[in-house]
């Protein structure tokens, strides 16, 4: 089954483009509100780097969603999409002086800290302001994700994060700090997770960490556990709307709250991926001694998801019926990696005809670049057309 697309207006663009179906969206974000609506005390974010296109930023902020940052940059993208900065938290290894002034400044709900490092620039930052500024420690679990290596973030080899080890530490530091107000404990193990026993795993970690704060009298009032859901890349028709109701029901299930505390979650890819398929035209159908290609007008420049993580987007060519038949989709720009798909099956494919790369909503417009001094592709919604 191909998806479904208004092909007569989408003749009318220039290709290559970024197609935002936003009633899928606005599905999938009333999905999200219902499940979460079952739980108290559960608090979603939308961490924007998966899509920052003001139109898509728009729709979800006016959902009611909060914003995770994790840069300046997406700290402005969020609020000039109307996000309020008391529901935006700010993650990142390496917050630069502006960036920290900038949260302070915009009075954001959470800085997600990463070292003690960190901190005392936080520190020194707001008390020249004057203010205090409120933070969770983004603590590294060691658990693995089952997922791609380079999507892994909650390992102990992994940049990201505090040991579990020096949690206590970094907590006593820090309360010698005055201008830093101690709020929570921040997690992410990673991206595009499907298996709910890794989010099992991390809730028994948190559960320990929990109970050794306990013993110290600590109690903080929010548990940020990241985001990480995954979609279905393979079947973006049947399975449009990610499984939200097993996602919480697992944190529900296995996570112990301490009475009042607040479970914040920041998913990215789960919101936004199924809603976005990347449009582009087929420039030449070249017979090879051994194949067939279809070489497109978008490249790794548009979407860069399969040269970088070898990731699987559906391919469908949306305006032919012909026959079936055998193509490597690639696009034009000079790197053999310029793959987006090998041996793809496809209605039989002429000069003209529009491909769709589909679920490329999340990680897709917003890794775009100029590479080859090519222009960066525009992100439409259904209400432009
Ligand atoms: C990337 C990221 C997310 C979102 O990840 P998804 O897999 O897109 O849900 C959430 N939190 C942090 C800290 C991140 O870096």
């Amino acid at each position: 089954m191909k998806g479904k697309f208004p092909i007569d207006k989408f003749q009318e663009i220039d290709t290559p483009f970024y197609y935002y179906d936003t009633q899928l969206l606005r599905q999938t974000l009333n999905a999200i509100k219902a499940e979460v609506s079952k739980h108290e005390g559960f608090v979603v974010h939308y961490a924007i780097k998966a899509n920052a296109n003001p139109k898509v930023l728009n729709i979800i902020a006016q959902s009611g969603l909060g914003a995770d940052c994790v840069s300046g940059g997406e700290i402005k993208a969020s609020l000039s999409a109307g996000f309020p900065a008391d529901k935006i938290v700010y993650a990142g290894v390496g917050k630069a002086d502006w960036e920290i002034n900038l949260g302070l400044d915009k009075n954001i709900f959470c800085f997600n800290v990463e070292s003690i490092a960190e901190l005392e620039v936080i520190e020194e930052l707001a008390s020249i302001r004057n203010k205090k500024a409120r933070v969770a420690l983004r603590i590294n679990p060691d658990v693995g994700a089952h997922t791609h290596s380079n999507i892994t973030t909650g390992l102990a080899e992994n940049k990201f994060g505090i040991a579990m080890r020096d949690m206590e530490n970094v907590i006593d530091v820090m309360s010698t700090m005055p201008h830093v107000e101690f709020i929570g404990l921040h997690f992410h193990i990673g991206s595009q997770i499907l298996d709910m026993g890794d989010f099992v795993s991390l809730c028994n970690r948190i559960n320990d960490l929990q109970k050794q704060l306990i013993r110290k009298r600590i109690v903080v009032p929010n548990i940020n556990v990241g985001g990480g859901l995954g979609i279905d890349y393979t079947h973006p028709n049947r399975v449009a709307i990610p499984d939200f109701k097993s996602y919480f029901d697992t944190y529900a299930r296995h996570l112990n709250l301490s009475h009042g505390q607040t479970l914040h979650f920041e998913l990215g890819r789960a919101v936004v991926a199924q809603c976005g398929s990347l449009i582009t035209r087929t420039l030449y159908v070249k017979q090879g001694t051994a194949k067939q290609f279809a070489i497109v007008d978008a490249g790794m420049t548009d979407l860069i998801r399969p040269a970088l993580y070898q990731a699987y987007h559906k391919i469908e060519n949306i305006t032919s019926d012909g026959p079936i038949a055998t193509y490597d989709v690639v696009g034009p720009i000079c790197e053999s990696s310029d793959v987006f798909g090998k041996s793809v099956d496809l209605n039989e494919t002429r000069r003209g005809d529009l491909i769709a790369l589909r679920s490329s909503g999340a990680y897709g417009e917003i890794m775009a670049s100029q590479y080859n001094c090519r222009k960066l592709p525009v992100g439409y919604i259904t209400e432009d057309l």
